[in-house]
């Protein structure tokens, strides 16, 4: 398999070409501003000392500080992140909020953690990279893996070497800072999108079938505004398995049986059981990635029955999928766009930091539907214009916008 890293490049490398962006900018722009690997040595509950290795990838920062998620994961090597560092660079430029790209990741597993070894791991990795993040430089958020006590434990952590500043972290608990609607950003943002595209595509949202992969805080919440749109979503399936009930699943129960499992949705009473292949294939109209990258390619790309592929995960499909479901016509709102709610909410988070002032929900969840309904509208209408995917139009709209930045700081 390619290095991820090198399949984003080609995206970004496609647009250039058809931007004519020069050769030096392209150079300058392609690779990470910067890439920081720490040891954090943890103390484990046993009394042993496990030495865990993270990473803090930089990636562009000409359209303001870098901002991106922390990923904890086992195979969160310093390829996945530097491909996610860029696809936050992109997407922060297409959505229009105004930061960099950046993304971190910690090797471990933090389903077999306790709490107070993942404590020390994120104070200890805040620690190590402390001096490259800060409120006007380099903002983390959550990620795979990672959520709003892991946000907490990184602000205390920085609070230490740097003073009180909330804004160093987004995606906090908000009794710290952190904003309404923060949590269910992302997922709100995904339910959005299809709501549009059904319009452009003539699908009638209510009634509708959907299929998602993964039930974390993307799947869960895209899972809950869609069942409260009227669709009916049929299959959802998870690292530990999945359920299928043609005539819809009860997402409301299913919210608090995952509660109650661990965060999963295997053995849910009010369905069959669905593998994640055979999720991957149900006959639906949207198929919805919501988990980890990657798990489309050629082979079972060509099994896919949905009418529309939308990527809620980053980087859930490889290029030779992206192929195989042109050629079927199936048509993919990429990432960069599906996805980039829980950045939108981020930003507005750091700028209530910023400003000491907190903002109500209502006005959260608007401004967050202007830019998607922006972004969206700029993305479909390049699209339209040049008769070119969505993916590529992202990407053509995204670099336009960091390109013109790099360029009017001036090159050396
Ligand atoms: N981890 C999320 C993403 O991939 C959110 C990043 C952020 O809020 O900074 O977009």
């Amino acid at each position: 398999m390619p290095q991820a890293f090198d399949t984003v490049t080609e995206f970004f490398e496609h647009a250039c070409r058809r931007l004519a962006v020069s050769m030096e900018i392209c150079e300058i722009v392609r690779t990470p501003d910067r890439e920081m690997r720490v040891e954090v040595p943890v103390r484990m509950d046993n009394g042993q000392l496990k030495v865990f290795i993270g990473y803090r990838v930089q990636h562009n920062g000409a359209r303001g500080p870098y901002k991106g998620g922390i990923r904890y994961h086992q195979e969160a090597d310093v390829d996945e992140v530097r491909t996610l560092s860029a696809l936050m660079t992109w997407k922060t430029a297409l959505v229009g909020v105004p930061f960099g790209g950046a993304k971190g990741g910690v090797q471990c597993d933090p389903t077999t953690m306790s709490k107070t070894e993942l404590q020390r791991l994120t104070r200890g990795f805040t620690r190590a990279i402390s001096h490259i993040i800060g409120v006007n430089r380099d903002i983390p958020a959550p990620d795979v893996g990672t959520n709003a006590q892991t946000m907490a434990w990184m602000m205390a952590a920085y609070a230490e070497e740097h003073g009180y500043n909330p804004g160093v972290v987004t995606g906090k608990p908000v009794e710290l800072g952190g904003s309404l609607g923060r949590e269910e950003a992302t997922g709100f943002g995904v339910a959005l999108m299809v709501g549009l595209a059904s319009k452009d595509l003539s699908i009638s949202l209510a009634g509708s079938t959907v299929a998602i992969q993964g039930f974390g805080n993307v799947g869960s919440y895209t899972a809950k505004y869609l069942h409260e749109h009227g669709c009916h979503i049929v299959g959802i399936a998870d690292v530990k398995g999945g359920v299928y009930n043609a005539k819809g699943l009860e997402i409301p129960a299913l919210l608090v049986y995952a509660l109650q499992h661990s965060g999963s949705v295997a053995g849910f009473p009010g369905g069959e059981p669905l593998t994640n292949d055979e999720l991957l294939a149900l006959p639906c109209d949207w198929l919805i990635p919501a988990a980890l990258g990657s798990v489309l390619r050629a082979d079972n790309a060509a099994k896919v029955h949905a009418r529309c592929v939308v990527e809620a995960a980053n980087h859930p499909l490889e290029p030779d999928a992206d192929l195989v479901l042109a050629a079927k016509g199936i048509p993919v709102l990429p990432d960069l766009l599906v996805n980039a709610g829980g950045v939108t909410v981020s930003y507005f988070e750091w700028v209530q930091n910023v400003q000491r002032f907190s903002w109500d929900l209502e006005r959260v969840n608007n401004e967050l539907t202007n830019y998607m309904q922006r972004a969206y509208r700029a993305v479909t209408n390049r699209a339209r214009a040049e008769r070119i995917s969505h993916r590529e139009a992202a990407y053509l709209v995204a670099v336009e916008r960091v390109v013109s930045a790099v360029q009017l700081q001036g090159l050396p």
